[in-house]
């Protein structure tokens, strides 16, 4: 089964728990659009490589396409399509005026110099050019971009549009026309969940205990937010292996332990080093995945002891462990509800590039928590109704939100 096919799943389930329309369900099967594209870059050796990038806009039914772009060597169009279907849904539960769609490029970014990526970056956007733009298709970080990238888009755009064009991309700057608070904001809309469900399974936040996976922009801001929050983190890794400290760890001292080390997490003095496998079979109260998708597997989620999951990176749980989490009654707090945090604060700014009006970090603050505590009732309140998971009952929340729209605009 393709990770599209498999992504489906739940929306199935919750379309004939309330009766939906199938007609629904189809049009929101399919991406809209998609675009392949070649990028011809010029190496600094001389020679000539050209890279595959991909563009998918899965839904304009709400509103603009919005979604991230990645860079990273195992992107497919298989795995755009369902990342642009998750946003379409996130954006729904969030209660964005947003359609959803994702774009990438297969490449390994820290192979390349800073002018090859820089250069790459650049013709992307060249390629997609004629299909974004603050109306149609609004791109933003995701995983291996940052704002640096978003500053080269926002530029190339602009030049070709011969207009100063901040609102064609999100996750920019302050300097730019970014948001106050939006590097932070997947992070701390991470935590808010985590406290949200916390808070309904009646566990109070200074008895809980975290285990994170993944220690970039996400990984990193959910931990420094947990800290923020008094939770205590016990378990935490990246790409070089976990540290393990049943005391607790100060996230800010690992990344600036991980700044002097080359990056990475391993050795931070004080912890016991486990593997990648052992983080996500801590013995902790959450369970947070905050890396890429299919890390709960068949494999291991028999060996998950958490009591919750949340999960802050897309996909990271896969169809048959979800059924093995729901027999074992492991709460998830599924990805299109829990990660929704990023592009919340990408909408804001959006909106204050279209006004040219920007608001104070506190502001940003407030508005996202209260827009994640609403999301966050309502997906619990569905599952609640319909005897069912949260992640169906997420997809009942963003279908019920597109049928009506769906229905009136004549699309079905
Ligand atoms: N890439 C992020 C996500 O998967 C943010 C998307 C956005 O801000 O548009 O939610």
């Amino acid at each position: 089964m393709s990770l599209f096919e498999m992504a489906k799943i739940p929306m199935e389930t919750a379309s004939k728990l309330i009766n939906l329309d199938p007609n629904a369900e189809a049009v929101i099967s399919q991406p809209e659009r998609t675009l392949e594209v070649s990028i011809p870059v010029k190496m600094d050796d001389g020679t000539v490589k050209v890279f595959t990038g991909y563009r998918s806009q899965n839904s304009t039914v709400l509103g603009p396409v919005k979604g991230g772009i990645r860079f990273h060597q195992n992107v497919s169009m298989d795995e755009v399509k369902t990342l642009g279907f998750w946003m379409t849904t996130k954006s729904a539960i969030a209660g964005l005026p947003y359609g959803g769609g994702k774009g990438g490029i297969v490449v390994d970014p820290s192979k390349l110099s800073k002018g090859e990526l820089e250069r790459l970056t650049r013709g992307y956007v060249d390629r997609i050019a004629p299909l974004v733009g603050e109306k149609k298709d609004i791109p933003a970080p995701d995983v291996n971009t940052n704002a640096q990238i978003m500053a080269w888009m926002m530029d190339e755009f602009s030049k070709i549009n011969c207009e100063y064009s901040p609102g064609f991309i999100t996750g920019k700057a302050i300097s730019m026309g970014g948001s106050l608070g939006r590097t932070s904001a997947t992070g701390r809309g991470v935590i808010t969940a985590t406290l949200e469900i916390l808070k309904r399974k009646g566990i109070k936040p200074e008895d809980a205990t975290l285990a994170i996976q993944g220690f970039g922009n996400v990984g990193s801001w959910t931990a420094k937010c947990a800290a923020e929050k008094g939770l205590k983190i016990i378990a935490l890794s990246d790409i070089s292996g976990g540290i393990f400290d049943p005391n607790g760890f100060d996230p800010y001292k690992v990344e600036e332990y991980a700044k002097k080390n080359g990056g990475v997490i391993k050795g931070y003095p004080g912890a016991k080093a486990i593997s990648n496998e052992e983080v996500l079979e801590t013995e902790a109260t959450v369970l947070i995945p905050a890396a890429l998708e299919l890390q709960i597997t068949a494999k291991n989620a028999d060996k998950i002891k958490a009591k919750m999951i949340v999960e802050a990176a897309n996909g990271p749980t896969d169809a048959d462990a979800d059924k093995i989490l729901e027999k074992r009654g492991i709460p998830v707090v599924p990805d299109v509800l829990a990660n929704g945090g990023g592009v919340t604060v990408s909408y804001f700014e959006w909106v204050q590039n279209l006004y040219r009006y920007f608001w104070s970090e506190e502001e940003v603050i407030e508005r996202q928590e209260k827009m994640m505590v609403k999301a966050f009732g309502n997906v619990y309140d569905a599952a609640e109704k319909y005897h069912t998971t949260m992640r169906v009952g997420a997809y009942i929340v963003a279908l019920s939100a597109l049928a009506e729209p769906l229905k009136l605009r004549g699309i079905i």
